[in-house]
């Protein structure tokens, strides 16, 4: 029997999680050993505290996600609950500003709404759950398209994929009518007004348990799978550095938060998937320096508006009753704020945004009560397009080995600009989101462009390449140019302009570099074929 192997993992996000899920279920031989700087939230790790129906008790949740441990759960990094408006402004609840103005705080004028989640699960316990695939030249051109497709469809497996969540919403139906009405001869086949994947799975009231990294995780984290027994996270434990020898990862230092002990953790692999800033950052202080480190920041620009539905049109497509039993399947988890979600996706030439509709009761915000169209029974959509950014070097983050941040580490400035490349399709957008509310109903509030960062899609600052020309940090693998077993994993590996939710596109890619890892570590040339394909996964769940 061959030795174990054990694997490192910095981060417990869905990326991290699909890297765990993926070697044990692969191999024998690996044992998995995941460090989250963070706390756990509840029994469950990585749960999504969008299952958490107590209203305190989610909030507790969020709040313990939002930066360095103390004062009450935590002190906060993030703007005050109460304060926070959930889906339309910065920053939403359960994440942490980066550049929150005290001391350490990093600079990020120019992407003022940079933020980033501290918990078991990551930002995958706070998620909205919309899991679009990528399309045309949103996609990755030197992964093969058979491959792509199987990829895909193993990271739907682990993410708990629904593809026609909320589509018996009669309401959601009716949304769908009037924006097919508006917009559909102005679309491509296969590529019009349809609902949104999402992630989770329906419960029999109607309502969903949303997928978090405990979804991914699957039998690892269940006591009664023998896949458990070779699955260790540790919380509260801030990986400091990945230990290089040469040309090889060796291990990692860690320091346990609970009690400032740094210690070193041997590993024959480690993977970083700490998000999109922090894994650079941790690879930056590990003295680990590729030239496009930290570059080609990315995100798609939102332009976003809300809309008091219009009761006459909403009436030619639906009826009384059909409002009555939306608002009663509603009100099985009223503090979610996540209900009938439709979609325009990206498609070229002529339409390239991702348009999101999303259904609920109440709109986002407080509503002055002397508003016309507050109260409205019909309820409101949030309505927001994505548009593209094209990758540039001069976009991303410089770290500053002269100034600390507050965990520590090298300091970081992010510098962004939004070119006249993506004004233009901004401006696109934009009209065509007046069209839609006014298609919809009223303004309650009027579409406008959110400030960079807010749509915590930060993709491009450690992009895979197909050649090590220095526009790249990982191989098509995922593995650190340079280094054979270490691996990096997350939206930041996205080299494409892109302009939907990426997680989904970052599990799969994560599929293919843990399937490749394991043939590796078990030694085995054709141990990748053996790696679980879509379907076993999903028996497995
Ligand atoms: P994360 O989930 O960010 O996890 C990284 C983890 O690494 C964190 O827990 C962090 O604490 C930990 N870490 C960082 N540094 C260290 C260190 N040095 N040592 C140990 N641990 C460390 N995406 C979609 O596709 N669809 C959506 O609908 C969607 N909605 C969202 C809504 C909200 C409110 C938020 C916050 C995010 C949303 N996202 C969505 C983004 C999605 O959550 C992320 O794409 C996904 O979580 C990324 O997974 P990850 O594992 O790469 O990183």
């Amino acid at each position: 029997m061959s030795q174990t192997r054990t694997v490192a993992i910095v981060g417990s996000g869905p990326i991290g999680s699909a890297y765990a899920r993926v070697l044990v279920e692969s191999t024998p031989h690996v044992k998995v050993v995941m460090f989250e700087a963070g706390p756990q939230l509840t029994s469950v790790p990585g749960e999504s505290v969008r299952n958490i129906a107590d209203p305190d008790d989610k909030a507790r949740a969020r709040e313990m996600s939002q930066g360095p441990q103390s004062g009450r759960y935590r002190e906060s990094l993030g703007i005050p609950a109460g304060v926070v408006v959930e889906g339309m402004f910065t920053a939403r609840q359960g994440t942490h500003l980066l550049d929150f103005g005290g001391p350490g705080s990093a600079h990020a004028p120019t992407f003022p709404a940079a933020a980033a989640a501290t918990n078991v699960g990551g930002q995958g316990a706070h998620w909205t759950c919309a899991i679009p695939r990528p399309h045309g030249s949103e996609l990755i051109p030197f992964i093969p398209a058979r491959e792509w497709e199987g990829l895909i469809e193993t990271a739907e497996s682990l993410l708990h994929a629904q593809s026609a969540a909320f589509a018996d919403s009669k309401v959601g139906e009716a949304i769908r009518s009037i924006l097919d009405e508006e917009f559909g001869a102005e679309l491509p086949a296969g590529r019009g007004v349809s609902t949104l994947p999402v992630a989770g799975d329906p419960q029999p009231d109607g309502s969903m348990r949303w997928a978090g990294a405990d979804s991914v995780l699957g039998p690892l984290i269940d006591p009664e799978s023998p896949l458990a027994e070779r699955f260790e996270l540790r919380d509260l434990t801030l990986v400091r550095r990945v230990e290089t020898d040469g040309g090889r990862a060796v291990g990692v230092t860690v320091e346990d938060l609970r009690t400032k002990e740094t210690s070193f953790v041997a590993a024959d692999a480690v993977i970083v998937a700490a998000d999109a800033f922090r894994s650079p950052q941790l690879l930056w202080a590990s003295g680990i320096r590729p030239a496009a480190l930290g570059r080609y920041l990315t995100e798609h620009p939102v332009v976003i508006c809300t809309v008091a539905l219009d009761a006459k049109k909403m009436e030619r497509f639906a009826t009384e009753a059909d409002l009555e039993h939306e608002l009663e399947r509603r009100a099985h988890n009223a503090a979610d704020p996540v209900a009938a979600v439709n979609r325009i996706p990206f498609s070229e030439p002529g339409h390239p945004f991702s348009l999101q509709v999303m259904y609920a009761e109440e709109p986002p915000f407080q509503l002055d009560p002397a508003h016309p169209a507050a109260g409205n029974r019909w309820g409101y959509v949030n309505v927001g397009y994505g548009m593209r950014k094209r990758p540039r070097v001069e976009d991303g983050i410089t770290f500053d080995d002269a100034e600390l941040d507050y965990r520590g580490f090298p300091n970081m400035t992010i510098e962004y600009e939004l070119t006249d490349v993506e004004q233009a399709e901004i401006d696109e957008a934009t009209k065509r989101l007046w069209r839609a509310g006014e298609t919809l109903g009223s303004f309650v509030a009027e579409p406008r462009l959110l400030p960079n960062g807010s749509s915590l899609h930060y993709q491009g600052t450690m992009r895979m390449g197909d050649v090590d020309d220095g526009t790249s940090v990982a191989d098509p693998w995922s593995r650190v140019w340079g280094y054979d077993n270490l691996v990096v994993g997350g939206n930041a590996l996205i080299p494409t302009a892109t302009t939907m939710n990426p997680t989904l596109m970052s599990v799969a890619i994560a599929v293919r570099g843990a399937r490749r890892l394991a043939a590796q570590l078990s030694g085995e040339a054709g141990a990748a074929a053996a790696a679980p394909d879509a379907a076993s996964v999903a028996r497995s769940r």
